[in-house]
């Protein structure tokens, strides 16, 4: 049987991959989008509560890059997925006295306007996105084959074979807190969990709210009552306690489906703080869970998101053996996987992040513009050979 080819294939239909896929549809309709569930956002992208809220605190390199994502990916959803954006602002409340002390120095360092407003610092900017339907729209001119489990990737003849099944010219990997696709011992994504809880109550609510947990504005049912959402939980994985990389992706985990899973699932507990903390923050009076949502976020080990051709390290390293001992070599020549990119990383703001990445990869890869080094892979190798170096 002769496999499939296309330009370009995509695996993962997260946030990450349906914007990545949406870029690249400007120039060319030979694109896949590949996911092993049934359907866009059923990994961390499903379990978000998908706020778009300013990173407040002094200026650097990270907090500029999400400010410059925020203000993008704002516009570029407005643009595009207009009525699955709620730009209806979020008061961000400090959590007791010494928070306040904090929010009170970084008052010089905001890069958005503000008010005051329930105790708190209300930005009109801010908003919250229906994660699902954006997945959707950006990939509804895109050929899918979801249920589809990528197990293998090799290069041969200068396109990558998936699964010995389809071809592809150049393969983007979006796989999120799944990283069993690269054998880079340099890329290490840590999986933080996270839950997060639909509740129906009597309360309506005109904005989103920030304290220890987020509380997003309230859509009004019938019969006088209002759902909104309340996230989310962080659980770090420590070593030994880990998830099977494989099980970093059970879609929508329900109850039954968490006795499969090793340690992190959707906890009752979860739900009773998310609610204890809800009640902190506004007045909330008979609420009845409907839904329970847990995915894993996944981390680069300095936060910030990883874009760009990943590194070969063992033929870099061949390549340049004095590498291990110390001498420098120019990124530019690192030797690369021909044909091979990933967005990933994109931690606990993949939805600020992903459109505004998305569009740094497709120039970079149709136009050749550079990349930020601070989000290339390229760090991550550095790091790694010089962490190997002093072992
Ligand atoms: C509880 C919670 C709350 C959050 N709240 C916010 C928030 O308020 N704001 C915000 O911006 N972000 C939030 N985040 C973070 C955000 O959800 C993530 O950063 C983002 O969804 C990551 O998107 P992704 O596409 O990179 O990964 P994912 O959404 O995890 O997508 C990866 C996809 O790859 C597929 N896949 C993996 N391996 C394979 C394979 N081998 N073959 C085929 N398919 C494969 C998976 O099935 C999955 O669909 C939250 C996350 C969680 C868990």
């Amino acid at each position: 049987m002769t496999e499939k080819e296309y330009d370009y294939i995509i695996i993962g239909a997260g946030i990450s991959g349906c914007t990545i896929a949406h870029e690249l549809k400007k120039h060319t309709d030979s694109i896949l989008l590949i996911d092993k569930n049934i359907d866009v956002a059923q990994g961390a992208s499903g379990a978000a509560g998908a706020f778009l809220s300013p990173l407040l605190g002094k200026a650097n390199k990270f907090k500029d890059l999400v400010t410059d994502a925020l203000k993008y990916s704002t516009q570029f959803y407005l643009d595009n997925t207009s009525e699955y954006i709620d730009k209806c602002g979020t008061v961000r409340i400090p959590k007791d006295q010494k928070d306040q002390e904090k929010f009170d120095s970084y008052i010089e360092h905001m890069d958005f306007e503000y008010t005051a407003k329930d105790g708190g610092y209300f930005f009109e900017n801010a908003s919250v996105v229906d994660g699902y339907n954006i997945c959707k729209t950006l990939i509804k001119d895109i050929q899918t084959q979801f249920n589809f489990d990528v197990h293998t990737i090799k290069y041969k003849n200068n396109v990558w074979h998936i699964n010995n099944q389809i071809i592809a010219k150049k393969l983007i990997l979006t796989t999120g807190a799944n990283t069993k696709l690269i054998d880079e011992k340099y890329f290490n994504i840590r999986a933080v969990w996270g839950q997060r809880i639909v509740v129906e109550t009597t309360s309506c609510i005109n904005v989103n709210y920030h304290k220890e947990c987020s509380v997003s504005r309230s859509i009004k049912n019938n019969k006088n009552t209002y759902t909104l959402s309340i996230g989310a939980t962080h659980h770090r994985l420590v070593e030994g306690n880990e998830i099977h990389k494989d099980d970093t992706n059970i879609p929508k985990m329900t109850k039954e489906l968490c006795t499969q899973c090793s340690n992190v699932c959707i906890s009752a507990d979860d739900t009773k703080n998310l609610i204890k903390k809800a009640k902190d923050i506004t007045e909330l009076e008979d609420i009845k869970v409907i839904n329970e949502l847990a995915g894993a976020r996944a981390c680069s080990v300095d936060y910030f998101p990883i874009v760009g051709e990943l590194i070969d390290s063992k033929k870099t390293i061949e390549e340049f053996p004095y590498l291990v001992n110390g001498t420098n070599v120019q990124d530019e020549r690192f030797s690369k996987f021909d044909n091979l990119y990933v967005i990933n990383g994109v931690g606990g703001r993949g939805y600020v992040l992903a459109p505004y990445l998305a569009k740094q990869l497709s120039q970079y890869i149709i136009k050749d513009e550079k990349l930020y080094d601070i989000i290339t892979p390229n760090r991550l190798f550095k790091r790694w050979v010089k962490k190997a170096r002093k072992s």
